[in-house]
């Protein structure tokens, strides 16, 4: 018997766990997201992650059907019937079934999906030596054509992003905004490390607001680090003395090359080791 999924109230066998080809998350990516990680039977930033769904639900005129109080309920109930302790949590809502037309008023009401599994983003050793990136000519979506804030089921500029990565043979992709600053990569918040302080993009710059992002920032300043949102070009990039990535599913991982220009000395750094350790710690014992 494989891992239950939740669709609509009942939980379904994996191979049962099926949607309409009508349904408007299918036709046209109409819906939103959310990745959440749970660490030893504890949900990480359960409430940040819900914050953020019902906020992309809003952006996009999406209701979601349940409170976000019975969704958490819902949410529980999967991982402990699946019996999973760590696992990572995709939660769902799509706009549901409609006609092969683009109005959602015609959709019969939204659809609620949660799936548990686990996730395994970049190979172990990557987390010691450093991830390599390379940036990549598709930029991030213009914030007024479509906000990167919004979680939405259509993720087709990062997955263009991300071919074109693998294609260069990194796994990563750096993408810029419309202006050419530092954006994001395509699952992933970025951060560099410059004479001890700290930079990452502000949220204008065209990015998804990272729940990790924001818990590092957090454990940085706690650690009387520096943190500064601000943007960047690739020269801060290249001539920083540290880089890393930050996502639910990655947690922090460091980037050691960016298109084929070494990083600092090339390994991972103090500051960026330290975070990881911290960031460990907070998963072990935070609900
Ligand atoms: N940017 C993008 C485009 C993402 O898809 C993700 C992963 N959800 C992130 C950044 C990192 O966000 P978080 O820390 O909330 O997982």
């Amino acid at each position: 018997m494989g891992l239950k999924v939740y669709i609509d109230g009942t939980l379904y066998e994996n191979d049962q766990a099926k949607v309409s080809v009508f349904d408007h998350g299918l036709l046209y990516g109409d819906g939103v997201f959310e990745g959440i990680r749970a660490y030893g039977g504890r949900i990480f930033q359960l409430d940040a992650h819900l914050e953020r769904l019902y906020d992309s639900a809003k952006a996009i005129a999406l209701k979601i059907p349940l409170s976000p109080e019975k969704l958490k309920e819902a949410i529980r109930n999967t991982l402990d019937t699946n019996g999973l302790k760590d696992a990572y949590i995709r939660v769902v809502v799509t706009r549901g079934v409609g006609t092969l037309g683009l109005d959602p008023n015609k959709c019969s009401g939204s659809s609620l999906i949660i799936i548990t599994d686990s996730i395994t983003l970049y190979p172990d050793e990557l987390y010691e030596k450093g991830l390599e990136i390379v940036t990549v000519a598709t930029i991030r979506i213009h914030p007024a054509a479509l906000s990167p804030r919004i979680k939405s089921l259509n993720y087709l500029n990062n997955i263009l992003a991300k071919i074109e990565a693998i294609n260069a043979g990194c796994l990563e992709a750096l993408m810029l905004n419309a202006n050419g600053l530092v954006a994001e990569c395509t699952g992933d918040n970025i951060f560099i490390v410059r004479k001890g302080v700290i930079f990452t993009p502000p949220e204008t710059a065209g990015i998804l607001k990272g729940i990790t992002r924001g818990v590092v920032m957090g454990l940085a300043r706690e650690e009387g680090i520096e943190v500064r949102e601000e943007n960047l070009t690739r020269y801060d990039l290249y001539t920083a003395d540290e880089c890393f990535l930050t996502g639910t599913a990655a947690e922090i991982i460091p980037v050691v090359r960016i298109d084929r220009r070494q990083i600092g000395p090339g390994t991972p750094g103090p500051i960026t080791s330290r975070l990881r350790k911290l960031f460990n710690e907070l998963t072990e014992k935070e609900e």
